[in-house]
């Protein structure tokens, strides 16, 4: 009896002790959390939410994100998730059954956006998806995310508006400084060339000309014609130099480079943010970083 009342004793005492002790972790585990479905919507997220959520990305940094395949670790996580944030405009292929397999609401962060839609190829009269290489999109994005973190949350639905203006303000700042570096370039070095044509909106915003060897990472992509269509672009235009992504080969490009004499201006960041230690840990840093690196390539001062 003794010995029995000794182990119920023994097994209160942990349960308490895990209660109190463990405080401050309990209080951080019961944030809700959110999932984006890559890194640099949760970096925005992340800005939105300060410290009231808890905001990961199912696809980690460096991932190929269009043709993504999710693990049994990445849906298991997901069931847990209160809210799942994705970008939509057929960005995420995966996402409608990867969705249907977890029971959490979701919310498509660029509803309100006006797409460019793609010119050519199989995507042709489809939304281009890479609507947030534009920062002025990026503002209806903190908006759908202030929105849905205030339903989520309504306890903290003052600190998510704050937040959302607070970084709204930071992207005018970087679009400013988007637009005013790139609009400096002589008109003949004013074209953008790069393996995926993910940079529509970007180039809108900087007045650059685009061209790409593949509309959207996929399985077709850089076959014979489509690269002879940007070597023909190069040489036409004498573009000083083109570029290639983070999250794909580079080898269509450099064959370009050799057909052409143009330089290799350098790796882009649009569909994933690099890690901590890289050069783009945050979406306002991917933008100034493409900025820099695309007039620095296009003027030669990278060469
Ligand atoms: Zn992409």
């Amino acid at each position: 009896m003794a010995k029995t009342i000794r182990t119920v004793c023994a097994l209160a005492c942990v349960a308490l002790l895990t209660a109190c002790g463990g405080g401050a972790a309990t209080e951080g585990a019961k944030r809700p959390l959110v999932l984006t479905t890559f890194t640099v919507l949760a970096d925005i997220a992340a800005n939105v939410a300060g410290d009231k959520l808890q905001v990961e990305s199912i696809t980690k940094a460096g991932a190929e994100i269009h043709g993504y395949e999710p693990t049994p670790d990445d849906i298991k996580k997901a069931t847990k998730a209160d809210l799942i944030l994705d970008n939509g405009l057929n960005l995420e292929a995966w996402f409608a059954q990867f969705v249907s397999e977890v029971d959490a609401p979701h919310v498509v962060v660029s509803d309100g956006v006006a797409p460019i839609d793609i010119a050519e190829d199989a995507y042709r009269g489809k939304p281009n998806p890479h609507a947030w290489m534009s920062p002025m999109n990026v503002r209806i994005y903190v908006d759908n995310m202030v929105r849905a973190f205030s339903s989520l949350d309504q306890a903290h639905a003052a600190d998510f508006h704050a937040n959302g203006e607070n970084y709204k303000r930071q992207l005018q700042q970087v679009q400013d400084e988007l637009t005013g570096s790139l609009h400096r370039l002589p008109s003949n070095e004013r074209a953008l060339v790069t393996c995926e044509g993910a940079f529509s909106y970007l180039a809108r915003d900087a007045g650059l000309a685009e061209r790409y060897i593949w509309p959207v990472n996929a399985e077709q992509q850089a076959t014979p014609q489509q690269i002879t269509r940007a070597i023909e672009f190069v040489n036409q235009n004498k573009v000083p130099a083109v570029f290639c992504e983070s999250t794909v080969s580079d080898a269509p490009m450099r064959q370009v480079v050799s057909a052409t004499g143009a330089a290799f201006g350098g790796v882009l960041y649009v569909d994933s943010l690099s890690g901590p230690e890289g050069p783009v840990p945050t979406y306002l840093d991917l933008i100034r970083h493409d900025a820099r690196t695309i007039v620095a390539g296009l003027t030669g001062a990278a060469r």
